[in-house]
């Protein structure tokens, strides 16, 4: 099986932190406490070698989900499966194998590093965590393929003394000195000055490459996603609206918030052109969800009650060829179980 993580309707909610007068008053009156539906239902495959982005507005529950895929926090509802087995059911022991074989690169080198921690102790640190011999040369190994040399050099330095190219260099360097099986990677460029983007990309290029590694890119930057990702997936307020090969939903994207992120990149050659669709009003409310399309309020394809009234269900649709899933009331259900098809015989 080349599924190396499955992802089973993943929810993460955060409770909304409204002060302690209002909690008193919500205990007093036994109102339900206000979530955050950060992450609401999100399904999908990383198969073992592949790169998957994670594309939306800020917002939309990317982080949250990279946050949960590496474990980093709990899902309210829902499961991950590694290498077949749940995550929800594993021991101390199979939890403590997987953290070593899931890692994260944040986007703010400047944040994510230890400023009291010299580059060998912040690479060596997880080494420790797990007790893995040869601590030195694999140390040195991991700079060394961060391009970070001669590595000796930079072993006694710290954060502060380094560029941000440098310091992402070093995460990148932590988040391989314990050959993980894949990683996540949140934004991992936006922080870094324009000059230095480049260099940082073709470095995470070669790591995917050369450690076949599943790696799952967090970024609103659709341009950066194309040329680094196998697959997309694109949310919208908690949910995947579509997913599929990142060439397929790039040339014609289905969903019509799809639509709308793809146009608000520039063409590189204007006169290929594009029907722009413009994207209207704010993203709607992650406390008080709307009922049927999180999307439509700003549809500009709304087809009335139907998205007024029902979740569409991502799904593939046998009016859309290729592997891809898409919700949204505008295409044809492919197992005849549509819940809208009331709707449009109506
Ligand atoms: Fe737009 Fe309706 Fe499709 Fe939602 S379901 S994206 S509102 S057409």
């Amino acid at each position: 099986d080349d599924v190396l993580l499955h992802v089973e309707n993943l929810h993460k909610h955060f409770k909304v932190d409204e002060g302690w007068i209002a909690s008193i008053l919500q205990s007093v009156s036994g109102d339900d406490p206000d979530y955050v539906h950060a992450v609401d239902g999100v399904s999908f495959d990383l198969r073992r070698g592949e790169t998957l982005g994670l594309a939306g507005e800020s917002g939309c529950g990317k982080t949250t989900t990279g946050m949960s895929l590496v474990k980093l926090h709990d899902a309210t509802d829902g499961d991950i499966y590694y290498n077949g087995k749940s995550l929800g059911d594993a021991t101390d022991a199979e939890l403590k194998q997987f953290r070593q074989n899931a890692q994260m690169i944040f986007q703010d080198p400047f944040e994510s590093l230890n400023p009291r921690m010299t580059v060998y102790d912040t690479v060596a640190e997880p080494l420790r965590i797990h007790n893995i011999a040869n601590e030195t040369a694999r140390v040195q190994r991991a700079l060394e393929f961060a391009e970070l040399l001669p590595a000796e050099q930079y072993f006694d330095q710290y954060p502060h003394e380094l560029s941000g190219g440098q310091r992402q260099r070093v995460a990148i360097a932590r988040a391989l000195v314990l050959d993980p099986d894949f990683i996540v990677a949140d934004e991992p460029v936006s922080m870094l000055d324009v000059s230095l983007r480049a260099g940082v990309l073709s470095l995470l290029e070669r790591m995917t490459e050369e450690f076949g590694l599943s790696v799952v890119y967090i970024s609103h930057d659709l341009s950066l996603l194309r040329h680094m990702c196998d697959r997309l997936a694109i949310m919208y307020m908690g949910k995947i609206v579509e997913k599929g090969p990142t060439d397929q939903i790039i040339e014609n994207p289905k969903h019509p918030y799809t639509q709308s992120l793809i146009n608000a990149v520039p063409v590189p050659e204007p006169s290929v052109g594009r029907e722009r669709v413009e994207l209207q009003g704010e993203v709607g409310d992650v406390i008080d969800i709307p009922s049927g399309c999180r999307f439509k309020s700003r549809c500009p394809e709304y087809i009335g009650d139907v998205c007024d009234e029902v979740v569409p269900p991502l799904e593939e649709k046998s009016d859309i060829e290729g592997e891809r899933a898409v919700a949204c009331h505008l295409y044809e259900d492919l197992h005849g179980t549509d819940p809208a098809a009331a709707f449009k015989s109506g």
